[in-house]
């Protein structure tokens, strides 16, 4: 059987893909920002999106949370295609932890209760379950020394960190992080990094926009080149550096690299 004869298996089974995206698109307005996007992440898969500012990289993990609506497509996490609202989108939501940028911690919190709440609130875990699983995360990430401070007392990079620990005291299906590094200070990149290797050899699946090459060569199993909305091109890391095929993806390595 030819590999277009075969079934996609949307649901059941370890092997199915933990994410199907499949003709997707976008507009704001007239502005098309995401162009017919179709590709499936692997459970345990690390996903780095690279492109131009601008290209829908931020949009496309959006998407993916439903934090942005589509036109039309669809996007299937473990089986389950995700509703545009309602009840049930905050459970499938639940399942995808999301790292921005902007560190995004709640600010009259402590760090503690940062990793703590949406735990008990959504998982519905006891205060000493909760704060259990908290200290073991903070720990991971190398910050459980901060537990009782204000998010402000910290550094951008141990912010950073406990953002990632936030997400993954939810138990997340699948991590996206959107540029978690590129409102860091050069020095505290590496500590934030390392924390994210840590996580793919883990086995947790995980999309990532970066411009951090170093990451994408060490832990990505994928490159995913987005253009003007499109996927330009999708490669193994050492293919996609070391001879990348469209026009537009040379043009930018050759910006950046
Ligand atoms: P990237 O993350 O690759 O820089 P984005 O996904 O943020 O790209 O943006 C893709 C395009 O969509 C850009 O032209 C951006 O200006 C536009 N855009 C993003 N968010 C909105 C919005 N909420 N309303 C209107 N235009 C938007
Ligand atoms: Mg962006």
């Amino acid at each position: 059987m030819s590999s277009a004869d075969t079934p996609v298996r949307v649901s059941g089974g370890a092997e199915a893909p933990l994410v199907v995206i499949d003709h997707v698109d976008k507009h704001f307005g007239e502005l098309h920002v995401l162009k017919d996007i179709s590709t499936t992440v692997a459970r345990g898969e690390v996903v780095v999106v690279i492109g131009p500012s601008g290209s829908g990289k931020s949009t496309f993990c959006r998407a993916i949370n439903r934090l942005e609506t589509i036109d039309s497509g669809t996007i299937t996490i473990d089986g389950t295609v995700l509703p545009s609202e309602g009840r049930e989108l905050a459970t499938l939501r639940a399942d995808v932890g999301m790292v921005f940028q902007a560190f995004n911690l709640f600010a009259h919190k402590t760090v503690l209760e940062n990793v703590t709440l949406a735990p008990m609130k959504v998982r519905g875990l006891s205060r000493k379950d909760a704060e259990a699983r908290a200290m073991t995360l903070l720990e991971r990430v190398g910050v459980a020394n901060q537990a009782k401070k204000m998010p402000a007392q910290l550094s951008g990079g141990q912010q950073q960190r406990v953002a990632i620990a936030r997400s993954l005291a939810m138990e997340p299906k699948l991590i996206l992080l959107d540029e978690p590094t590129s409102a860091l200070d050069p020095e505290m990149i590496n500590e934030v990094l390392d924390v994210m290797v840590g996580l793919a050899k883990d086995g947790m699946t995980m999309i990532v926009v970066t411009h951090e090459m170093g990451f994408a060569r060490k832990a990505a199993d994928r490159v995913l080149f987005m253009a003007d909305g499109r996927i330009e091109e999708e490669a193994a890391p050492e293919q996609f550096f070391g001879n990348p095929q469209s026009p537009r993806a040379k043009d930018f390595l050759s910006k950046i690299l």
